[in-house]
């Protein structure tokens, strides 16, 4: 029997009675002879707590400068360190044999790069060692250790990365995420009581449902899961449903379900419409610009440049994080102005919608339906921007639950239209 990995966070974690329980469940498996991994998160709310304190301790002026601070990786990997120690205890009273590991008693090397660090290379020798001797291994997600033995995090949602790069590093037979929702939807069902559970997804669409805001899974632990060709399972810890599987290739896909374009619509509203106007006497202004962004490590979601008579007008979005304070704006708004001689505005009051589906842009019909379905409830598109497999939208934040409910509708993704389908 293979191993598999298993990562429980949020609320699964959120009490001592469900620590408990997982333990139970776990100890269901062990006493199966299943080889097993766990990778924990923090209690639910604990990461945002420890990040409130960061934020009082800390000038509001210089809320910029903390997101590139040893410190505060150290405080905040904390959290995940509370949730694997009370979870080992729970397993040893019930007589299983289990220890827990941080991120760097376990090797987890990563880049230098606070609060966004990438992990680069697992030492797999303790877990094996344990593994063979009966042990339960129970992992801090989120987190890891740079060369110089600094701790470094991954990101938000990091504990799903952890996962699935332990499950490639040890090769695993499946990666487990357990969450608080039983999968993947076709979007968030706390926004549309309509939409429904997705059954296999391949793994481009995942990229960009997750990418995109859908909150199931933190994008880079896709990532893992892609390059090394673990499955990977998204279910829920309150029931037994398999959950959604995400897989490698539409190929596998299409035998199992008749092809449907679409596979989901998500959004996020975490991002800033961020305009630029330039002219073209500047040589090569978008291209600066855009390297400008990167110096910053500014990731931008959506780009889209126009030219209008003499002047070239770049849109894209970027966190709003980012404008929290004016500090980042200033800089970007000075460099507009000095270096490019253009202007710079800013709108944080946006969405971005997508729909995503593989081979969405090979299917003209998809952008018409959705400009008309948003025209006759009156909502007024800023910006369109298409992909190989999405088609996103830009709209004024305030009609996000309007838009989704829509278009969820007008693309037969509503749980009752589906059922009639098949
Ligand atoms: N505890 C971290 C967070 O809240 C990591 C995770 O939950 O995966 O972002
Ligand atoms: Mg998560």
């Amino acid at each position: 029997m293979g191993i598999i990995v298993q990562k429980f966070g949020g609320t699964s974690v959120g009490s001592i009675k469900n620590i408990k329980n997982i333990a139970k469940q776990l100890k269901l498996f062990y006493k199966k002879k299943q080889k097993l991994i766990v990778v924990v998160s923090a209690m639910s709310g604990e990461t945002n707590r420890l990040l409130i304190l960061a934020k009082k301790l800390y000038n509001e002026q210089q809320v910029n400068n903390i997101y590139n601070n040893r410190e505060l990786d150290i405080l905040i990997s904390t959290g995940e360190q509370i949730t694997m120690s009370l979870l080992s205890m729970a397993l040893n009273m019930l007589g299983v044999k289990s220890k827990s590991y941080t991120g760097a008693q376990l090797s987890i090397f990563t880049d230098s790069v606070y609060t966004k660090a990438r992990i680069q290379h697992i030492d797999t020798s303790i877990i094996n060692k344990d593994i063979n001797n009966n042990i339960l291994v129970i992992v801090a997600g989120f987190q890891g250790i740079d060369k110089y033995g600094n701790i470094t995090t991954l990101g938000r949602g990091g504990s799903d990365t952890t996962a699935t790069a332990l499950a490639s590093a040890i090769k695993a037979d499946e990666c487990q995420i357990y969450t608080d929702v039983s999968g993947v939807y076709t979007t968030d069902p706390r926004l549309c009581n309509k939409s429904s559970l997705i059954s296999y997804i391949t793994v481009e669409e995942m990229l960009e449902l997750s990418s995109l805001g859908s909150k199931v899974l933190q994008t880079r632990s896709v990532e893992f899961a892609v390059k090394t060709n673990i499955p990977l399972r998204v279910l829920s810890i309150f029931d037994n449903n398999p959950g959604t599987l995400i897989i490698k290739k539409r190929s596998i896909l299409e035998n199992i379900i008749e092809k449907q374009v679409i596979s989901g619509i998500t959004y996020n509203c975490k991002e800033a419409k961020t305009t630029v106007f330039v002219t073209d006497v500047v040589p090569g202004a978008c291209y600066k610009f855009l390297k400008k962004l990167k110096e910053y490590n500014i990731e931008s979601n959506i780009q889209n440049k126009k030219k209008i008579q003499k002047k070239f007008v770049i849109t894209f979005t970027i966190s709003k994080d980012y404008y929290k304070t004016t500090k980042m704006y200033n800089i970007l708004q000075e460099y507009v102005c000095n270096n490019l001689g253009g202007k710079l505005s800013c709108d944080n009051k946006i969405v971005i919608i997508s729909i995503v589906g593989v081979g969405i842009n090979s299917h003209k019909y998809i952008a018409k339906k959705i400009l008309s379905n948003l025209e006759k409830t009156g909502i007024i598109l800023i910006l369109v921007s298409t992909s190989e497999i999405k088609l996103s939208i830009i709209i004024n934040e305030n009609y996000t639950a309007l838009a989704v409910k829509v278009l969820h509708t007008a693309f037969n993704l509503d749980i009752n239209s589906i059922k009639e389908e098949i």
